[in-house]
């Protein structure tokens, strides 16, 4: 059988071979460093975590600890590692990063049907299977010819600047209403009011708040074109209600009057369980985020699915070029996995590799596909990144506003979770894994 081509051996890359070669496929793993290495990598070691050494919470009320669960059930190499190198953190998995990237490494390279190629790739090849997990520090020429090789159906972006998310559910909607403004078109907003009072406690915290590090390789161009809303409201007290915060055309029902400035928020996928705050991009950090958008009178008890960021990422337009599979529609020998594909975070960036290649074996089988179900998390996460009425796409963490609702009451949050992560593994259970 012909090689499939990994490129890329971090997260995604290092569990997608895995998957791969323990299913007798041959593959050649293709990893640049450490010849070159990103402005964020440093060791030559695969499966390195490049910033914090916390794969986020284990616990099954939280979406991200059900990932966890899902992708040991699948055989993953870096939950392998991740828990065979765990280091004590309350309810999270943090790991010792040197003896878990040297797990991977040693796993990786010993195994008969893995065979690694040190070496920079340039271009995506003409034939063969591929897997592109290059992550969101892909160098340049590859970059460049990912973005020639699909004008049509998807871009990169080379910088992610994001406003955060919150849930539909945890939206105060006593202290919030639906409508477009002027009441043009459908109302599809939800429209957060604030009195003058409230938008100038508002202000003075939000110029003031923490704002997180820039990355030495994140130049002040990263910002161009998108400015963060806490810059804008540096610029005086008023910009933010001429700018994103302007009421005009939005009369709240309980008084039929214009209310002093309005927050927008606009619906992020088709369920409407999950909204982002418009305008609202911000360079903050996250702790700082909560406390200051949490002064919106309608946000008090916001749940937030992801926070804002502004830093460089390399990612496509997955929406409009990939499927389920995280396979190119039009040209399906070739898939991504990892942060390229749009997915955020080291664990959503672990299971994407480790689905793409799972089908993708399945595939070379002659099999039918697993189709990971939507209740799953790692269905869930394949589903929301090739969903195409997603129009203004931005990486996703894992949340369990993706995931449909039970049907049932469950009396507190916790509970609720809980029980979404035990149909999401009774789902998985059913399913033929091989
Ligand atoms: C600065 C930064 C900090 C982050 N911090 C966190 C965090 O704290 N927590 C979190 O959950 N997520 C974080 N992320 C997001 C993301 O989860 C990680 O980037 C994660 O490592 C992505 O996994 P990946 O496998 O897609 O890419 P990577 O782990 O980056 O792996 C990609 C691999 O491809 C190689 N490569 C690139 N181009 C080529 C090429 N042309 N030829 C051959 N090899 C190539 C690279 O050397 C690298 O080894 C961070 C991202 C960045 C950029």
């Amino acid at each position: 059988m012909e090689p499939v081509l990994v490129i890329g051996a971090g997260l995604a890359g290092s569990e997608a071979a895995w998957q791969l070669a323990n299913r007798g496929i041959p593959v050649r793993l293709h990893e640049m460093k450490p010849n070159k290495m990103t402005p964020a990598h440093h060791s030559a070691d695969f499966g390195e975590l490049v910033c914090s050494n916390s794969l986020r919470s284990d616990q099954m009320e939280n979406a991200v600890g059900l990932l966890k669960e899902e992708l040991r059930r699948c055989n993953s190499l870096i939950m392998a590692c991740a828990d065979e190198h765990r280091v004590e953190a309350g309810g999270a998995l943090a790991v010792d990063r040197h003896a878990f990237s040297a797990a991977i490494t040693e796993k990786i390279k010993s195994h008969p049907n893995i065979t690694v190629v040190e070496g920079e790739v340039l271009d995506i090849p003409e034939e063969g299977r591929v897997i592109v997990a290059s992550g969101p520090l892909t160098a340049e020429p590859l970059a460049e010819a990912i973005g020639r090789r699909y004008p049509q159906n998807g871009y990169l972006h080379f910088f992610d600047a994001a406003a955060p998310l919150v849930t539909f559910e945890s939206v105060d909607m006593d202290s919030a209403w639906f409508a477009s403004r002027y009441d043009r078109g459908t109302p599809d907003y939800i429209n957060c009011p604030m009195t003058e009072e409230e938008y100038d406690a508002f202000w003075k915290e939000l110029t003031t708040a923490q704002e997180a590090e820039v990355h030495g390789f994140e130049d002040s161009g990263v910002f161009e074109g998108c400015m963060p809303v806490e810059v804008m409201a540096r610029r005086g007290r008023d910009t933010l209600c001429y700018g994103p915060l302007k009421p005009v055309g939005l009369k709240d029902p309980k008084t039929g009057k214009e209310p002093f400035a309005v927050v927008q928020l606009r619906k992020d996928n088709a369920q409407g369980s999950i909204y982002n705050i418009v305008g609202f991009q911000t360079h903050l950090k996250w702790p700082e985020q909560r406390r200051v958008f949490s002064m919106i009178p309608a946000l008090k008890n916001a749940e937030f699915v992801r926070y804002g960021v502004m830093h460089r990422n390399t990612f496509l337009d997955s929406p409009r070029l990939l499927d389920r599979y995280y396979r190119v529609r039009t040209e399906p020998r070739v898939r991504f996995a990892g942060q390229i594909t749009g997915v955020e975070g080291y664990v959503e960036s672990t299971a994407s590799g480790c689905l793409a290649a799972m089908e993708l074996a399945r595939e070379l089988e002659g099999k039918e596909p697993i189709n990971f179900p939507r209740e799953t998390a790692m269905g869930a996460l394949a589903l929301y990144i090739s969903d195409e009425s997603v129009v203004h796409f931005q990486p996703m963490n894992i949340n369990f506003g993706l995931i449909p609702a039970l049907g049932y009451r469950v009396k507190g949050k916790r509970n609720k979770n809980a029980e979404l992560s035990k149909r999401a593994l009774e789902a998985l259970d059913g399913l033929d894994l091989t």
